[in-house]
């Protein structure tokens, strides 16, 4: 999967930017509040769907309506272009070499993997971005296990409007059978799918944890299940849990069991990260877990995704720097780097070299065509 072309009109402070890209390494260098991490943006946008921004209208540029994204690329070879507009009041319309998606169709097109700063907070934060991580990882690999995570969460969000309904007596408990059936199976689907990637990233993250820390340190990532002791038979013990604890639930309002509440755990040493890591070890294990994710998705879909790399060369030491530019080289993988300062870089050139400036971005080649 490679990029060749970009363009965004009115995207956040990128009024009108056109690039080329290299199928390499494009670095985009810039001092803060240019428009780096926009750009980056973009390209995380065409592919899930989300972004840092939380509502459609942010992204687009203060005083204008809408704004465009634009982007040719290749996948297995056949060349396709996606164009995405976001309104301030209209719904996102995606085109697909000029055919109608629906927002949920779009991920597992254009498949990127994010390495930002916000990463390294990654095991400290709370279980919902570890799960968002884990679920951003899966859906870009199967579209099927897009659409079952989001049953599942329809699903948890109607069990829990019935739940409230029951308490407050508008319902009966009886009405909760067909749910929790529904919910059981869906549960299965998604956290048996969960397992098997956590399975994979384990012995991918392990190996890129050995190297990194010049075999000295092995790294386990374990998915914890919220509630059940086994995930053998997960669909009827699901369902026997859920009736179980149904009074509580009724109490509480809200499902207490299901892959809404799980988590993952990550494990250095065999002593637990998010309690005993060292801010290196958090680094060397954000940069382990993201290669490992990129050569999950090679090993599910054939082909390595973009690399967005932002920010984080600051936050890595020369040896990390230098070992993730040669696995890059080595591994032919396109990625975009944002970077405040030239000197994280190798002065022999590789790749291109971009500027970023109040929401310009030329290539140096222009720059000093001028
Ligand atoms: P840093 O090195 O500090 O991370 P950056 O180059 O990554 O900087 P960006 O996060 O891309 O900076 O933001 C650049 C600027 O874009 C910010 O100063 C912000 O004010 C501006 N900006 C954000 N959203 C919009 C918008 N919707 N319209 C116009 N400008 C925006
Ligand atoms: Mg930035």
């Amino acid at each position: 999967m490679h990029v060749t072309e970009i363009s965004l009109t009115d995207w956040r402070n990128l009024s009108a930017v056109k690039l080329s890209l290299v199928d390499a390494i494009n670095i985009f260098l810039g001092l803060n509040a240019q428009g780096k991490t926009n750009l980056i943006e973009s390209i995380n946008f065409a592919s899930l769907g989300r972004s840092r921004a939380s509502k459609d209208s942010e992204l687009v540029r203060w005083g204008k309506d809408s704004a465009l994204l634009r982007i040719k690329f290749f996948r297995r070879d056949i060349a396709h272009e996606l164009a995405i507009e976001v309104s301030t009041t209209k719904r996102r319309r995606i085109l697909l070499d000029a055919n109608p998606l629906k927002p949920r169709e779009l991920i597992g097109k254009l498949n990127s993997v994010l390495f930002s700063p916000e990463d390294l907070f990654m095991f400290k934060g709370s279980p919902a971005v570890r799960r968002k991580f884990l679920d951003g990882e899966i859906s870009q690999a199967s579209p099927v296990y897009y659409a079952d995570l989001s049953r599942h969460n329809r699903i948890v969000d109607q069990r829990n409007n019935l739940l409230k309904k029951i308490r407050d007596g508008f319902a009966r408990a009886a009405d909760l059978e067909l749910w929790d059936e529904q919910l059981a199976v869906v549960a299965e689907k998604v956290i048996s799918k969960r397992l098997d990637a956590v399975n994979k990233l384990n012995l991918l993250a392990n190996l890129m944890q050995r190297k990194i820390s010049s075999h000295k340190e092995n790294l386990s990532v374990v998915y914890e299940m919220h509630g059940l002791d086994s995930a053998e038979n997960l669909a009827e013990n699901f369902l026997a849990k859920l009736r179980e604890r149904r009074f509580i639930d009724i109490k509480r309002g809200a499902t207490g069991l299901g892959a809404h509440l799980d988590d993952l755990n990550f494990f250095v040493n065999g002593k637990e990260l998010k309690l005993f890591g060292s801010q290196g070890q958090l680094r060397t294990v954000a940069l382990a877990i993201k290669l490992s994710e990129l050569q999950f998705l090679k090993s599910e879909t054939g082909e390595y995704p973009l690399l967005l790399l932002d920010d984080v060369m600051s936050e890595l030491d020369a040896t990390r720097r230098e070992m993730l530019l040669d696995f890059l080289r080595r591994e032919k993988i396109q990625t975009l780097i944002t970077a405040t300062d030239r000197a994280y870089f190798p002065a022999k050139s590789f790749g291109k070299i971009f500027f970023v400036t109040a929401g310009n971005v030329v290539d140096e080649r222009e720059l000093f065509n001028r």
